[in-house]
């Protein structure tokens, strides 16, 4: 099964990243819709999609309006989107109100149940620590393989349970340890704090992704420090694409 991240920045895009999305491009499973899903319609393998939201700040849910040329040339069929009750509501009074997007694209809000099946396997999710909250997800393979998606958030022991054993860990991390001071404001993570999560939760990888964008190094947290911790630290690039 192949992984792909469309968008690793946060916030707002930058020369280097667009912000958040990540998809399951054979299986149609999509995690946020940030602006980087301007690259969906051109690499669709489905006609239909599930795009499951973390929460509706600007930068995980205004590429859901780049879905509207697809679904219109019926390229894309059916496009059910997965969020909490609160969340769904922001996005159809808000994003989708006339004055700012007044074609209404043609997807289905569907509120989040404790398990959702999908082609790539089943659904769970876990809530997050964010101002205005968010929502992590987990898909259990039919082979037994795992992986979980966990943004924004300020890294919290009491995910572990939830992360245990996975296969691949992608979690966000805004901030390096330099910058840790933000995290508290801003509800989001830094390396070390991720890094100590995902030892404690034995997860085989993890992938590093939702950095500031004001950081547009090639090694915007310091991995090195970052892997004395946890070694299988990986950092997420656009349109890197993992094999599963
Ligand atoms: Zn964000
Ligand atoms: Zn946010």
């Amino acid at each position: 099964m192949k992984l792909q991240f469309l968008g690793t920045g946060g916030f707002h895009p930058n020369e280097r990243r667009h912000t958040a999305c990540v998809w399951l491009p054979e299986h149609g499973v999509v995690f946020d819709a940030g602006s980087s899903v301007f690259r969906i319609p051109s690499r669709l393998q489905t006609d239909e999609l599930q795009v499951f939201l973390s929460h509706a700040h600007l930068d995980h849910i205004c590429g859901l309006t780049f879905l509207l040329t697809p679904l219109l040339l019926k390229s894309l069929k059916r496009c059910r989107v997965y969020a909490q009750p609160d969340i769904i509501a922001a996005v159809e009074a808000h994003l989708f109100c006339k004055p700012i997007f007044p074609i209404r694209p043609a997807v289905e809000f569907i509120p989040l149940s404790p398990v959702t099946e999908t082609p790539a396997g089943r659904v769970t999710w876990l809530p997050l620590h964010h101002p205005g909250g968010s929502t992590g997800y987990r898909i259990d393979m039919p082979d037994g393989r795992s992986l979980a998606y966990i943004t924004d958030t300020t890294a919290n022991p009491d995910s572990i349970p939830f992360l245990s054993g996975l296969d691949l860990l992608i979690h966000e991390c805004n901030y390096p340890d330099s910058m840790a001071q933000w995290c508290e404001p801003t509800g989001h993570s830094h390396a070390s704090q991720v890094a100590h999560i995902a030892a404690a939760a034995k997860v085989s990888q993890l992938y590093l992704t939702h950095f500031d964008p004001q950081l547009t190094s090639d090694d915007p947290i310091n991995l090195a420090s970052t892997r004395a911790i946890f070694p299988e630290t990986y950092l997420a690039e656009d349109l890197l694409e993992l094999d599963l």
